[in-house]
């Protein structure tokens, strides 16, 4: 007994003194993740390295565009190698500059010398495809490793913009534009204000979401005035451009027609019962836990759960156990991504320096992550899983050597593969929850996720279609028919009313309908392709070595050719069914989780 008693007593001791170890590695781990930074010697030995290599490369250009331009067919293949490998030592300088910038805002002259270099970048890319586009149909075959960049250029030929065109929309439709997007962003500065809101006190909320309600009411003729300009102004180019209209032309440019865009529209909104009901148990949660009814869709996630954070160390644990489908060799690079002793990651918050999330691409280089927002959150280790695997996808296409243009694509599958990785650190998260309180909040951000991603992106991409459709050969819209489009856009998807949902407020609030016309439909894709690959990443055993081969391959092929390979087809009319009922299977476990937790006799929470 007594040895027992003994024995026991030091385990327990041992025990003890081993988690404390334990604790205090975690804890170097979590401060080590903390001040990660990307090292200063990740891309030049030393900023006067930096410098001395930048000013070489801009004296060079010059008579490289001049070579370029008059070399003949015979040198043109080692000419071109000789500019993409100018592209790709100022990409190194961009990568640079641009971490220098991200970590101190206020640096003008890193900023400056951001600007000079992206210029180079530009016209060096502006030479490359003038030259290309040269080449004589019947000899694009002897471009060997350029021939699918001319066959891209020659496609786009078909529309090409005469020399008027484009004067016309460098001095005219261009500056427009940008002043379009900066009095947007300086109108909704203006009347955005939270103050109160939020507030606990249901009078007090009340009145301050009615008076900001009234502040964007106040402003939507003149949002609405600059919406429709834009929608005109992008339309005429369109049309001067040969297209029947914008969204004609930036569908085409994605490689999507009208026809499949039509059919997922359609697929999505058969799907609409299963948005309206979790929105529906989403509200009734919030209604019961708030303690009124009804409620406003502005209120809901004022119940949300919020769960103590979770630490940096643990954050990467579950990052890397969650994108362990993705296969062995994806893992070990975004551990190594993670790994502060490599310099290539940046999780510091702090004054001056950039409040966001993003990759470094570079070509030659290793590429780096950075982000300033670390709280604790699923979704700030969301964000770390989005944007590592931009980072992780880039360095795979730099491993496998294709040609750089090669290395860019349609803005829906980089999303679309980056989005993958949020959604197996939800769903991975609602899986390994140790208490109900966990796996409820892992189950809202989950749902959240697919749900914004894929309905409300369904909505925004119907509405703006429609803007675009409607003003076609029309005088400009005014407010009370983009307030019309809209309803109509989004009322097959709502559970909430159109007094609630369907106001000017709502569309005011969509920034990149003022700032990137017709961008909105890539965030539709990027859910079909990440929530289809979800679905391989379960159903086929053969996944992580098909999915690393579509990473290595970048955009050597079109979109829809590249999907095919792993099985996926975009107008696939089950892709939306298969959607929804995974999205179904897990809101039913949430509304579970509520109906428990109405019937505890004592909530916690
Ligand atoms: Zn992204």
């Amino acid at each position: 007994m007594s040895s027992m008693g003994f024995g026991g007593r030091i385990a327990l001791a041992f025990l003890t003194s081993f988690s404390c170890v334990v604790a205090a590695k975690q804890g170097a781990i979590d401060l080590a993740l903390e001040n990660a930074h990307i090292s200063p010697i990740l891309y030049f030995p030393s900023a006067t390295a930096e410098l001395s290599s930048r000013q070489a490369l801009h004296v060079q250009l010059g008579p490289l565009v001049k070579d370029l331009a008059t070399t003949d067919g015979k040198s043109l293949v080692p000419e071109l190698d000789k500019a993409w490998q100018t592209f790709a030592a100022l990409q190194r300088h961009v990568a640079y500059l641009r971490t220098q910038s991200l970590e101190d805002t206020q640096d003008q002259t890193v900023k400056s010398a951001y600007d000079a270099v992206a210029t180079d970048e530009s016209v060096l890319r502006t030479a490359i495809d003038n030259r290309v586009r040269q080449v004589p149909q019947d000899q694009v075959s002897s471009l060997g490793a350029y021939a699918l960049l001319a066959a891209r250029l020659h496609a786009d030929a078909t529309h090409a913009s005469n020399a008027d065109l484009q004067v016309y929309r460098s001095s005219v439709t261009k500056p427009h534009e940008r002043a379009i997007a900066d009095a947007y962003n300086a109108l909704i500065s203006a009347v955005t204000s939270s103050r109160g809101t939020a507030a606990s006190d249901l009078a007090t909320r009340r009145a301050a979401i009615a008076r900001r309600d009234q502040a964007y009411d106040a402003a939507a003729p003149v949002a609405a005035t600059l919406l429709a300009t834009l929608v005109d102004l992008e339309n005429r180019d369109a049309v001067a451009q040969g297209y029947a209209n914008a969204a004609d032309r930036k569908y085409e440019s994605l490689g999507l027609s009208s026809d499949v865009l039509n059919q997922t529209l359609a697929a999505v909104g058969a799907e609409s019962s299963a948005y309206r009901n979790y929105q529906q148990i989403i509200a009734e949660h919030a209604a019961r836990k708030l303690g009124v009814s009804p409620i406003l869709s502005a209120e809901q996630d004022l119940a949300a759960v919020k769960p103590p954070p979770i630490p940096l160390s643990a954050g990467r644990q579950l990052i890397l156990d969650a994108l362990r489908p993705l296969g062995q060799d994806y893992g070990d690079r975004f551990a190594a991504l993670l790994d502060p002793a490599n310099g290539r990651l940046d999780l510091t918050g702090g004054s001056h320096r950039a409040r966001t999330g993003t990759s470094i691409a570079v070509y030659d280089a290793p590429v780096a992550l950075y982000y300033s927002g670390y709280d604790g959150s699923l979704r700030s280790l969301s964000v770390i899983a989005h944007e590592g695997g931009h980072a992780v996808h880039r360095e795979l296409m730099n491993a496998s050597g294709i040609p750089i243009y090669q290395r860019t694509g349609p803005n829906y599958l980089f999303e679309g593969f980056a989005l993958l990785n949020e959604l197996l650190v939800l769903d991975r998260a609602t899986h390994i929850a140790n208490t109900p309180a966990e796996r409820e909040y892992a189950l809202e951000r989950l749902l959240s996720t697919i749900s914004f991603e894929l309905f409300a992106s369904a909505e925004e991409t119907g509405f703006e279609r429609s803007l675009y459709l409607t003003a076609s050969g029309h005088a400009p819209l005014d407010r009370a028919q983009i307030d019309k489009i809209y309803q109509d856009s989004i009322t097959p998807y709502e559970y909430w009313p159109m007094s609630d949902v369907g106001t000017s407020r709502q569309w005011m609030q969509k920034s990149l309908l003022f700032e990137d016309p017709l961008y909105l439909v890539n965030y539709l894709y990027a859910a079909f392709v990440a929530v289809a690959l979800l679905d391989k990443a379960e159903s086929d055993p053969d996944f992580a070595r098909k999915y690393a081969a579509l990473l290595r391959r970048g955009f050597d092929a079109e979109p829809q050719t590249l999907l095919q390979a792993m099985g996926i087809r975009l107008d696939d009319p089950s892709l939306a069914k298969a959607t929804s009922r995974f999205f179904q299977a897990r809101t039913a476990e949430l509304q579970s989780l509520y109906v428990s937790e109405a019937h505890a006799p004592f909530s916690a929470r």
